[in-house]
């Protein structure tokens, strides 16, 4: 208790032990000053008496002197130093000789402090003041202090209940007004530390308009910024995980449509635009299937530039990609939807055509031939003819493979070509 008195850990005790020692101080100085004017003022007292005292007893001693009567004077310094306030007496003679010294003390004993008064002593003759002698009074600090001991005491049991209400009194009202409520706000900051809501407020109970009104009102000021900037960040947080997903949203939309281009672009011949060999057979082969399963006929036109090299010979490879064009373009027009155009080689074309019987693609062929051997196709200023041949192959419903069809209708194509090219074999 004592320790934790001298090294406390809280405030209030802290407090209370400035104070308490400082005003321990203070009533230490002012009781001691209470002390010694007691003292004094006893000790003054203490003489009065002791002169009262000597002017009683001045004439039965000087007539013991003048008698020479020395039993007479040693009943008179018995009596005396019987007396409380007497701590000795000395009788000296007219030649200052001492006559009779005696004290209430033993020897070696002798109080802390000692006072006396001193008078003469005289016999009147005729009218003559004869100097006898002198008489000396002694008392000492322990008569003073016996006098004022109660007094004393009196002083201090009243200084320590004043120190000791003082006290309590500190606590209490230290607690009552400053503690309880700090310890309360400790409380409540806690707990919005705790529960991570910064929308909880502190509000002290018994709290009156002091400095820690102000307290609590700049704390929940400050937990009012806080809260306004976590909203605000909240928010920008927000706005920008929207924004981001947009953004996302969009470039995964434009990902899309980049990748439907490239499958696109991966899929067509870059000169001409048509699929090419791997993407037509592979399409070909699902509506192959897809024929076979609706068990209707499909049929395969396989189409090859006659003398193809002899045009990029005369004209020039330039004009030979003019010329692949313009044939795909020519193509393209005769074509419905659901048919399907591929470049299968060099200058080597397909179409497959479902759900088209032999008669239907064969008039398809011709027209094709007719219009390409027809047509007249003018470059920078060269005039340019070219004619195709054309081998047809209807599906039997046996067929699974694209490939076995294409070998079929290239056979037919072989045939074209022995008879003279821009022909149609079927
Ligand atoms: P045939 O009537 O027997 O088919 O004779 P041909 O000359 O067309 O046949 P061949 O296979 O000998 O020649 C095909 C030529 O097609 C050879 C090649 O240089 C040309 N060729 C292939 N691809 C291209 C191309 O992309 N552009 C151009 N300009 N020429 C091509
Ligand atoms: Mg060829
Ligand atoms: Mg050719």
């Amino acid at each position: 208790m004592f320790a934790n008195f001298l090294r406390p850990s809280n405030l209030s005790k802290k407090m209370m032990r400035v104070i308490f020692t400082i005003y321990l101080a203070v009533t230490c100085v002012i009781t001691s000053l209470q002390f010694a004017s007691e003292y004094l003022k006893t000790q003054d007292s203490i003489v009065n008496e002791l002169k009262q005292l000597e002017e009683t007893v001045l004439g039965p001693i000087s007539t013991s002197l003048w008698q020479y009567d020395q039993n007479q004077i040693e009943v008179l310094v018995d009596g005396l130093i019987k007396m409380p306030i007497i701590a000795g007496v000395d009788i000296l003679d007219q030649h200052g000789e001492n006559l009779i010294s005696s004290r209430s003390y033993p020897t070696g004993s002798t109080p802390l402090s000692v006072f006396n008064t001193k008078s003469d002593l005289n016999w009147e003759l005729n009218g003559e003041e004869i100097f006898l002698g002198s008489v000396t009074l002694y008392s000492s600090s322990e008569v003073v202090l016996d006098r004022v001991l109660f007094g004393f005491a009196l002083i201090a049991i009243t200084a320590f209940i004043k120190l000791t209400i003082l006290f309590w009194l500190f606590i209490w009202a230290f607690n009552r007004y400053l503690a309880s409520p700090l310890k309360e706000l400790m409380t409540q900051v806690d707990e919005v530390q705790a529960s991570q809501n910064i929308s909880k407020r502190i509000n002290l109970t018994n709290i009156e308009n002091n400095e820690l009104r102000q307290l609590q009102e700049h704390m929940n000021d400050m937990l009012s910024s806080m809260e306004r900037d976590r909203n605000r960040l909240l928010e920008d947080e927000q706005s920008k995980r929207d924004n981001l997903e947009h953004a996302v949203a969009q470039r995964t939309k434009e990902l899309q449509v980049l990748n439907e281009k490239l499958k696109d672009l991966a899929a067509r011949d870059s000169l001409t635009g048509v699929l090419n060999r791997g993407s037509f057979f592979e399409t070909a082969q699902h509506l192959l299937i897809l024929s076979q399963r609706q068990k209707s006929t499909a049929s395969f036109v396989l189409m090859d530039l006659d003398h193809f090299k002899i045009v990029n010979d005369t004209y020039g490879h330039f004009i030979g990609d003019k010329v692949l064009i313009h044939f795909t373009k020519t193509i393209r027009n005769f074509l419905r939807k659901s048919d399907l155009f591929g470049r299968v080689g060099g200058e080597e074309f397909a179409i497959f055509l479902p759900d088209t019987d032999s008669d239907i693609a064969f008039k398809l062929a011709e027209k094709i031939r007719k219009v390409i051997s027809d047509s007249t196709l003018e470059i920078d200023g060269i005039v340019v003819n070219y004619t195709v041949s054309l081998g047809i192959e209807s599906s039997d419903p046996t067929d699974a493979s694209i490939i076995e069809l294409f070998k079929r209708a290239d056979v037919k194509l072989y045939g074209a070509k022995d008879k003279g090219r821009d022909h149609v074999e079927r």
